[in-house]
């Protein structure tokens, strides 16, 4: 097959743009595209500084990269979950891959650790929430990316969402008929109060196959590995369906998201934003007296205090939430 653009021998297949292109002109299309997303959904400002979630995986890098390269003052946010183990120190492996990146950008890299913030790492919040274990990670990121950028006085927080992950999300949504959910979805999510930021997904429109050739086109050392907990997960579980109905239908996914888009007034309407309160205790916004993260704080504490007083008491299990969304931040 030949690049579109000057007939050369193509690098790069895309059977969902039903076209082809050498490495030199797939860049110049990812970058176009990327400007244009970013354009359309009025994702920045002129001045703006943003705050971007990195994990080390490709999307995240890609984007950091991305957002330094159309001149915005883009710092990195590492959060640092403790997971992995001798043989695959996941955490450690995508941490160094962050670091790497914010020297080539000559960017600062802001890392913030669970286990200090919570007083235990992401795994053990498994054990002590009796909650799934992305279910805790994606409730930790959540919370701690938007203290962060709050803290360091930051305009806008970006992350790496690709079109895979928003559809497995999308997906997760409907299959609950999730109203409230579905009407919060969007590559623009605007600040609401003066606690809670104003969220961006400029990759929302690339594949991850997209992404993953922008970067080793354009020689971005990433993280390869894939988080241990990912297997099994329902989100993954959704892909792969995806995946099966866009090799038989190419440009499926696309179109399944243009049109959420197109029509996600209609959930908006149905759905307005709940009135926001602010936590008792950390001051930060939540739907409830006490936020769901001081919430976790406390299960922490308590479950120290039962190692100390001997076998731990019966504790009421919180129901699990419905369709844990996908991070994106997971490699
Ligand atoms: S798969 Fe993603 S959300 Fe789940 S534990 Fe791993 S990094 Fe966290
Ligand atoms: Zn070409
Ligand atoms: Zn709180």
């Amino acid at each position: 097959m030949k690049c579109r653009i000057c007939r050369k021998k193509a690098a790069v297949k895309l059977p969902s743009h039903n076209t082809a292109f050498c490495k030199e002109d797939y860049l110049w299309w990812f970058q176009k595209n990327f400007r244009r997303t970013v354009k359309r959904f009025r994702m920045f400002k002129a001045g703006d500084r943003v705050l971007v979630g990195v994990s080390g995986g490709k999307d995240s890098l890609a984007l950091w990269r991305l957002l330094v390269e159309i001149d915005l003052e883009a710092d990195g946010l590492y959060i640092a979950q403790g997971i992995g183990h001798d043989e695959l120190p996941y955490s450690d492996l995508g941490e160094d891959a962050c670091r790497e990146m914010a020297g080539k950008l000559g960017r600062p890299l802001k890392v913030v650790r669970v286990l200090a913030e919570t007083g235990a790492s992401v795994p053990e919040l498994e054990g002590i929430l009796r909650r799934k274990i992305c279910s805790s990670c994606g409730l930790t990121k959540r919370y701690l990316m938007n203290r962060e950028a709050l803290e360091g006085g930051y305009d806008v927080l970006a992350t790496g969402h690709n079109l895979d992950d928003e559809i497995a999300m999308l997906f997760a949504n409907v299959l609950t008929w999730d109203l409230q959910r579905l009407a919060h979805q969007s590559p623009v999510s605007p600040q609401r109060g003066p606690k809670l930021i104003k969220k961006v997904k400029p990759l929302c429109h690339f594949s991850e196959r997209e992404v993953l050739a922008y970067t080793m086109l354009s020689g971005i050392r990433t993280m390869r590995e894939d988080c241990p907990h990912a297997r099994g997960a329902t989100s993954i579980k959704h892909k792969e369906l995806f995946s099966r109905l866009e090799r038989d239908s190419p440009g499926s996914k696309r179109r399944f998201y243009k049109e959420f888009l197109r029509n996600r007034e209609i959930f908006e309407q149905a759905k307005p934003p709940a009135e926001l309160a602010y936590c008792h205790r950390c001051a930060m916004p939540t739907t409830n007296e006490v936020c769901s993260y001081c919430r976790l704080l406390h299960r922490v504490a308590a479950s120290k205090e039962e190692v100390h007083d001997g076998p731990p008491k019966p504790r009421k299990i919180e129901p699990e939430p419905a369709s844990p969304a996908p991070s994106g931040l997971c490699g």
